[in-house]
């Protein structure tokens, strides 16, 4: 895949000039032009090798494309060795264009209310897959509107596939390629203190800061760990040391994510312990009702339970955001869609 080349890589395998490989990237990722024989400022023979070499662009096949009412659209792609992952466009009435990305096929967390890791780890995605995703999301939007954020919030654990991530978010955010800003792009991690570590160490060495979402979702590790079987590995504290660390090598908050799942996480005394754990911490605690997914026997807990918690997390002097739901007619929770797909095929 032409995508898996940044421009240095590009300009050994193509043994051509850097300008010559600028004009590629200009139409990859300026004209939204996926296909070489429509990039005309070069030669015939020219285009014709890269055809010959890459085939398209995009080296994955779009297999099903959803939109829901608030304009969500998901897209599932299948790659060339007919692994699947999906991708979200979210829009808002602020007028942000988010890309949701995937960066493994399935994932080893086996978090008990996500619908990713249900069968399991399949493989890491690579540069190439990534980026292609974030271009597709992109080429979604019509020709004069572009990505204004993306979130690592897709199928798979991003900190355990940080070099291809890295890679694909660094063009993602160059001048030359899409030139997203370093602040509009979140990775959001089940918190692998080594790979957060890791990436505190890359920022020091002059690699971008990007923000940091944490996969929280309880107070205290007895939850946790019956929700999210990594915490038996790597506790609660262990995470937010590592967080800490992060957040002051880039100087800015990090998020802490709460799914609330009814009877689990939701009771105010909850909402106590967590606000006891963040304090001083300067975050932000993001609630996200759970999104129901059919095969997981958990439930969304009702919307006055929601309020109390949030209002309880407030009181404490913690700051809350709520996120939206989007795309629920579109199963646009992680790895729905591919779950989907997949027992349709099978039925
Ligand atoms: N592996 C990364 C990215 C996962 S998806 C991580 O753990 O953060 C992004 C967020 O959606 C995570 O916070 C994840 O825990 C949450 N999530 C997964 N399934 C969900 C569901 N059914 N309802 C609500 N949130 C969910």
């Amino acid at each position: 895949m032409i995508l898996d080349y940044d421009k240095s890589g590009l300009v050994a395998v193509l043994e051509s000039p850097v300008f010559r490989v600028n004009q590629i990237r200009r139409w990859i990722f300026c004209r939204k032009v996926c296909d070489f024989n429509l990039m005309t400022d070069l030669s015939r023979g020219f285009r014709d090798g890269l055809v010959e070499k890459f085939g398209a662009v995009l080296g994955g096949k779009e297999l099903m494309r959803e939109v829901s009412d608030d304009s969500t659209e998901k897209l599932l792609i299948e790659w060339l060795d007919g692994e699947k992952v999906e991708c979200v466009l979210l829009r808002d009435d602020r007028g942000h264009r988010t890309a949701c990305i995937s960066t493994q096929v399935g994932c080893a967390m086996r978090c008990v209310f996500c619908a990713s890791g249900m069968n399991g780890f399949v493989r890491n995605l690579t540069r190439g897959e990534i980026l292609e995703q974030i271009l597709r999301l992109n080429n979604c939007l019509p020709a004069n509107e572009r990505l204004t954020h993306i979130v690592v919030m897709g199928i798979g654990e991003p900190l355990l596939n940080l070099n291809a991530l890295l890679s694909a978010l660094d063009e993602a955010t160059s001048e030359d390629g899409l030139n997203l800003s370093i602040r509009r792009v979140t990775i959001s991690t089940v918190g692998i203190p080594a790979g957060i570590i890791k990436l505190a160490e890359s920022v020091k060495k002059g690699g971008k800061g990007y923000k940091l979402a944490i996969s929280l979702h309880a107070p205290n590790d007895k939850i946790r760990s019956s929700i999210i079987p990594q915490n038996k590995i790597h506790n609660i504290n262990e995470i937010i040391k590592a967080a800490d660390h992060y957040r002051q090598q880039i100087g800015r908050r990090i998020t802490f994510e709460y799914t609330l799942i009814a009877d689990i996480n939701d009771r105010v005394e909850h909402a106590d312990e967590l606000a006891k754990l963040l304090t001083g911490k300067t975050a932000i605690v993001n609630v996200i009702p759970l999104n129901p997914v059919k095969e997981l026997n958990l439930k969304t807990p009702s919307k006055q339970t929601i309020e109390q918690f949030v209002k309880r997390l407030q009181s404490n002097g913690i700051q809350v955001k709520i996120r939206m739901r989007k795309g629920n007619q579109i199963n646009a929770a992680c790895g729905q869609l591919r779950q989907n797909f997949e027992q349709h095929q099978k039925e």
